[in-house]
């Protein structure tokens, strides 16, 4: 897709996890020719799962130092855990590596010279290349924290990617939630895709992503996944949808398409492309043409 040499960004994201946007991002990859990919979802990277990456390169992810007391040194003064105003101190002169901000000041104030700072691997970006296009992503240690800053990487991996080969649109697999992984996902997007299903919580997750959506200006269009599940609370979301002059991509079906298409390690376009996969074709011409003309 080329748009006057501008990049686009597809942002898919949801309110939260499961409802089956990584198998959307995957099957608009396949769809789109030619388009970079970006997981952004650096908590729990799927996406890889369906397009099998070959990693081309990796960049270790670095959070903020972490200080680190030596008890031999330490004379117990309480001046470091005084002045630490994250409270990552404990009684017994221990850091709290999780509230560690590495701001530099319990070195400042320990006279005995005990306390050093070390860096911290919090996890890894990588750059790939998959049959649809190269890729962008990333995965974050266990108990890895800052991952709105990951995500924000992956994005600028997945922008240079895509400013280097001439591509012109970004497809990215953005995080559950609302929370500031979210918020750093729809950095730069032209349009985000709200991936949601018929449940109780579904209007009210839509509603909480849409916020974010329009805190920062970039539009928006629905998907509802697994409509037939309740054709009440689907009629609710399309009339809410209405309501706000929200674009209503498309709805799918219930089906067990994408389960076995990430068995299979397929989109679901390669595995059924005429059946579950026409359904998703029709999707993403909707929004590749929001993306194109507005
Ligand atoms: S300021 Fe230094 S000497 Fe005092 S408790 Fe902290 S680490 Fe120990
Ligand atoms: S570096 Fe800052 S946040 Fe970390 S323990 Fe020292 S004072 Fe606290």
């Amino acid at each position: 897709m080329r748009c006057g040499g501008e990049i686009r960004q597809l942002t898919v994201i949801s309110g939260k996890g499961g409802t089956g946007k990584t198998s959307l991002a995957a099957a608009f990859a396949s769809l789109a020719r030619g388009a970079v990919l970006a997981d952004c979802d650096v908590d729990a990277p799927d996406l890889h799962l369906l397009l099998r990456p070959e990693i081309l390169s990796m960049e270790e992810f670095k959070g903020p130092r972490l200080a680190e007391i030596d008890p031999a040194k330490c004379t117990g003064c309480g001046a470091c855990r005084e002045r630490c105003r994250f409270l990552a101190i404990d009684e017994k002169f221990r850091i709290i590596a999780e509230r560690c901000e590495g701001c530099g000041v319990c070195g400042i104030v320990c006279l005995a010279g005990a306390i050093r700072y070390v860096e911290r691997v919090l996890g890894s970006a990588f750059i790939s290349r998959t049959r649809f296009g190269p890729m962008a992503h990333a995965e974050l240690e266990p108990g890895g924290e800052a991952s709105g800053k990951l995500v924000s990487l992956v994005l600028q991996s997945a922008r240079e990617l895509a400013k280097r080969e001439g591509r012109g649109l970004i497809i990215v697999d953005g995080p559950p939630g609302t929370g500031c992984p979210v918020i750093a996902s729809l950095g730069g997007a032209s349009l985000a895709l709200l991936v949601t299903e018929p449940t109780p919580s579904g209007i009210h997750d839509l509603e909480r992503v849409l916020e974010v959506c329009e805190h920062f200006n970039v539009p928006a269009m629905v998907c509802i996944n697994k409509h037939d599940l309740n054709e009440g609370n689907t009629k609710s979301i399309e009339r809410w949808c209405s309501e706000r002059g929200l674009e209503l991509a498309g709805k799918l079906p219930y089906s067990d398409a994408p389960a076995r298409a990430m068995v299979a390690e397929k989109t679901v376009v390669e595995l059924e492309p005429e059946g579950f996969g026409r359904l998703v074709d029709g999707i993403w011409r909707r929004v590749a043409r929001r993306i194109l003309y507005g």
